[in-house]
């Protein structure tokens, strides 16, 4: 077992002008159309969970929100203590941690997925999806599932712009193995997040 998540993008590029952004190096960053990478831009991202979202996992979302703060020297989630009522996720503005019952077949090997939106180079809205069943289904004491901490730490780097890294030891790696821990950021990750943030 292992994940893939990856971060679906959808851009709505602003009016055409004059002058046409410079591309900037990648960094491990999904970039827009002009080749620049796609971030806050110094914006707070503000996150709410859906009502389904487990409380018994709302830890391993802030201990992944801190690792990530800590490497970037300053806040850049403002997660909300108040759920949402459950929904289903949706281009809205609004950013939602999702624990989904329905998970689309087409990501039947994943047990997460993030979507991120933004326009021209500026995140506005990342929506993080975690498949429901695959952690009833494996609630073991066979220490047999993904671990949620990690799983949370990569979608977290997907809301921040980030894409998955397989040429480095890194947290954005495609794939994580059944009880393996991956909470810590490496190297890479590090260099990446500073490049931008
Ligand atoms: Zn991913």
């Amino acid at each position: 077992m292992y994940i893939i998540c990856i971060a679906a993008v959808l851009t709505s590029l602003a009016c055409t002008n004059d002058s046409t952004p410079a591309p900037q190096e990648p960094c491990g960053f999904v970039q827009n159309a002009y080749g620049q990478r796609v971030s806050l831009k110094g914006k707070l991202l503000k996150l709410y969970f859906d009502s389904n979202f487990p409380t018994q996992y709302y830890n391993d979302v802030t201990n992944g929100i801190q690792t990530w703060e800590k490497a970037i020297g300053h806040k850049v989630f403002d997660l909300q203590e108040d759920p949402l009522p459950a929904s289903s996720p949706t281009q809205d503005g609004v950013s939602v941690i999702y624990w989904l019952d329905t998970w689309d077949p087409a990501l039947q090997s994943q047990q997460a997925n993030t979507t991120i939106y933004w326009d021209g180079n500026e995140i506005t809205e990342a929506d993080l999806k975690f498949d429901a069943s695959y952690y009833a289904m494996s609630d073991n004491p066979n220490n047999t599932t993904i671990d949620m901490a990690s799983l949370v730490l990569h979608e977290l780097g997907h809301a921040l712009g980030l894409k998955h890294d397989d040429a480095d030891p890194s947290v954005m790696a495609t794939y994580l193995s059944t009880g393996f821990e991956r909470r810590a950021l490496y190297d890479s990750d590090l260099s990446h997040i500073q490049c931008e943030y």
